[in-house]
C-alpha cells in the first residue's frame, strides 16, 4: 500500500515495524455530545484504512481512546472544560454525558458499518498511567510545574514543529486573539500535561496526584492509552486534519522525549467535511447527526457512500443535492446487485484478477472512489453472475456498504412491483416512522403505517428491521 504520511508530506509505501502486523491508533471522539457527520467522514476512512489493511493480509490491532476529560473548548488549553459544559447543558453528571454520548458514538458507528476498534479506552480509565508518564517527563526535565500545573516544555525540543507547518508567527497570530492567554506557561507552544489550580475550581472529576487534585490534559490521554495497548512503537496514527496542530504535534513531542526514540512511522489525516460556513463543527451547535439524516430517509450507508465517493485528503462539501443523488445511485447499484443471478463458478484467476484490480485502486492512498468505480466495471465485465457477486462480496470487505445485503429496498419480489419513485416514499416513510417511534411517538409512527396501508404497503417489524410487501 502507499499513503500519504503527514510526517514526510509525501506519499510512501506502508512497511510495518512488525512483518505482517500493524499497530494502529485512532483518536476517538470527545463525548459531550453527538457525532457529527464531519466526524464520522474521518471514522468513515480510518475504518476504510483498517479494513484495507487486513484485506492486504495484515493482522491489524486498532485502539481508540474515548476522551471524557481534560479537553478544553480551545485545543490550546483554555476555555472551558467540553464535557462540564455538556454536563451543564444536559444538567446530569459528566459520567452521566460521557455514558449517553459513548454509545450514541457507537450506535451511529454501526449504522455506518464502522467497525469498533479492538480496544476502546475511556481516559478516565488510564489516570495511572497519565501520572506515571507525567512523572517520568518531569525527571528526564522535559516538563515543569507552574502556578499548580504541570506543563510540557516545548522549547527543550529540536524540532517541535515535525509534524506541521506552523511556524512561531502563526502561533503568535493564534494567541492575538485569544484572550485567555495562560501566564504560567514559559513559552507559547508549551501545554498543560495535569491541571490543578486550573480555572475550574468545580471540576466534577479530580484526581489525587502528586502535585495535587486535579485531572490530565487532553493530549497526555492519546500517548498514554496507545504505549499502554500498542507498546512504544505506533505504525500509523489517525485523525482529522485539525488534530495535527496543536494535538498531534504535542503527542508526538511527550511521546518521543518520554521513550527516547521515534514513537510513530505514519501520521493519516482526514480532510474536512465542510457545509456552506465552513468547518463542520460541534461548537457550531445546530449540526448534523446520523439521526437527522434518517428522519430525513436517506440511509445511513448513503451518506458512508457520499464519503467514499470523494478522496480522504480533499476538503469535502456536504449538500443534500449530492446526497440524493448518491442515494439514487446507491439504490440503482444495490439494485442491478440483487438482479445478479447466484450462477456460474467464480474463476480462482479472475477473483484474483479483480483481487489485484482493488489493490491497484484503493492500494494508492486509499483511494475508494476509484474503488466504487471498479464495482461497476465488475457488473460490466464479461464474467458469471456468480464470479461477479463474489468480487462484489470481497470489495465489500473492505468498502462496507452491504451491496450484497438483500434488504428491504432491493428484494426482486417487492422491488419488481413498484416504481423507483414508489420504493422511494416506501423508504422515506418506513425511516420517519423509525424516527417517530425513536420519539416514542407512536400515534405518529402508526398514522405512517396506515397512510403505506392506503397505499396498499403492509409493514411489519422484525428483528432484521422492517420488511413491507405490496397487497
Ligand atoms: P472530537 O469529538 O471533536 O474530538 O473529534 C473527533 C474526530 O473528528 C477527530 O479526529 C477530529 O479531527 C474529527 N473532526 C472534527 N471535525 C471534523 C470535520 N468537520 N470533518 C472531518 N473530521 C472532523
Ligand atoms: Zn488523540
Amino acid at each position: 500500500m502507499e499513503i500519504y504520511n503527514t510526517l514526510t508530506k509525501k506519499k510512501e509505501k506502508f512497511v510495518p515495524n512488525e512483518e505482517g502486523r500493524v499497530n494502529m491508533y485512532t483518536c476517538g471522539p470527545t463525548v459531550y455530545h453527538y457525532a457529527h457527520i464531519g466526524n464520522l467522514r474521518s471514522y468513515i476512512m480510518e475504518d476504510v484504512l483498517e479494513k484495507y489493511l487486513s484485506y492486504e493480509g495484515y493482522n491489524v490491532k486498532r485502539v481508540m481512546n474515548i476522551t471524557d476529560v481534560g479537553h478544553l473548548s480551545s485545543d490550546a488549553d483554555t476555555g472551558e472544560d467540553k464535557m462540564l459544559k455538556g454536563a451543564k447543558r444536559e444538567h446530569k453528571t459528566v459520567l452521566e454525558i460521557a455514558k449517553f454520548y459513548t454509545d450514541a458514538f457507537f450506535q451511529d458507528c454501526k449504522k455506518l458499518n464502522i467497525k469498533t476498534p479492538d480496544v476502546v479506552e475511556p481516559a478516565t480509565n488510564c489516570i495511572p498511567e497519565f501520572i506515571h508518564m507525567i512523572e517520568e517527563l518531569l525527571k528526564k526535565g522535559y516538563a515543569y510545574e507552574a502556578g499548580g500545573n504541570i506543563y510540557f516544555d516545548t522549547s527543550k525540543l529540536k524540532d517541535y514543529y515535525v509534524l506541521s507547518s506552523h511556524n512561531e508567527e502563526d502561533l503568535m497570530e493564534g494567541v492575538r486573539d485569544d484572550v485567555d492567554v495562560d501566564k504560567n506557561k514559559k513559552n507559547k507552544t508549551d501545554f498543560v500535561l495535569w491541571f490543578t489550580k486550573s480555572k475550574f475550581d468545580d471540576q466534577e472529576l479530580k484526581w489525587e496526584s502528586p502535585w495535587g487534585m486535579g485531572y490530565p490534559g487532553w493530549h497526555i490521554e492519546c500517548s498514554c492509552i496507545s504505549m499502554k495497548h500498542l507498546g512504544e512503537h505506533l505504525d500509523i496514527h489517525c485523525g482529522g486534519i485539525d488534530n495535527i496542530f496543536p494535538h498531534h504535534t504535542n503527542e508526538i513531542a511527550q511521546s518521543e522525549s518520554y521513550l527516547g526514540h521515534k514513537w510513530c512511522n505514519y501520521w493519516f489525516h482526514v480532510h474536512h467535511l465542510n457545509d456552506k460556513e465552513g468547518k463542520m463543527s460541534k461548537s457550531k451547535g445546530d449540526f448534523l447527526t446520523v439521526s437527522l439524516l434518517e428522519s430525513k430517509g436517506y440511509n445511513p450507508l448513503v451518506y458512508r457512500m457520499f464519503c467514499l465517493q470523494s478522496h480522504y485528503r480533499k476538503p469535502l462539501e456536504f449538500s443534500y443535492e449530492i446526497m440524493d443523488n448518491t442515494k439514487t445511485a446507491y439504490e440503482k447499484l444495490k439494485k442491478r446487485i440483487a438482479a445478479l443471478k447466484n450462477e456460474g463458478t467464480a474463476d480462482e484467476n479472475v477473483l484474483e484478477e479483480y483481487r489485484q484490480k482493488f489493490i491497484e485502486a484503493v492500494g494508492n492512498d486509499i483511494n475508494t472512489s476509484l474503488g466504487l468505480t471498479l464495482i461497476y466495471d465488475v457488473l460490466k465485465a464479461d464474467i458469471s453472475d456468480g464470479a461477479k457477486l463474489a468480487i462484489i462480496e470481497d470489495y465489500d470487505t473492505v468498502l462496507s456498504l452491504d451491496l450484497t445485503k438483500k434488504d428491504i429496498k432491493t428484494e426482486e419480489d417487492n422491488t419488481s412491483d413498484v416504481t423507483e419513485e414508489e420504493l422511494s416514499y416506501i423508504n422515506e416513510k418506513i425511516a420517519e416512522r423509525a424516527a417517530a417511534k425513536k420519539e416514542k411517538n407512536f400515534a405518529r409512527a402508526d398514522e405512517i403505517r396506515n397512510e403505506l396501508l392506503e397505499k396498499g404497503i403492509a409493514i411489519k417489524d422484525t428483528r432484521e428491521g422492517v420488511v413491507w410487501e405490496k397487497i
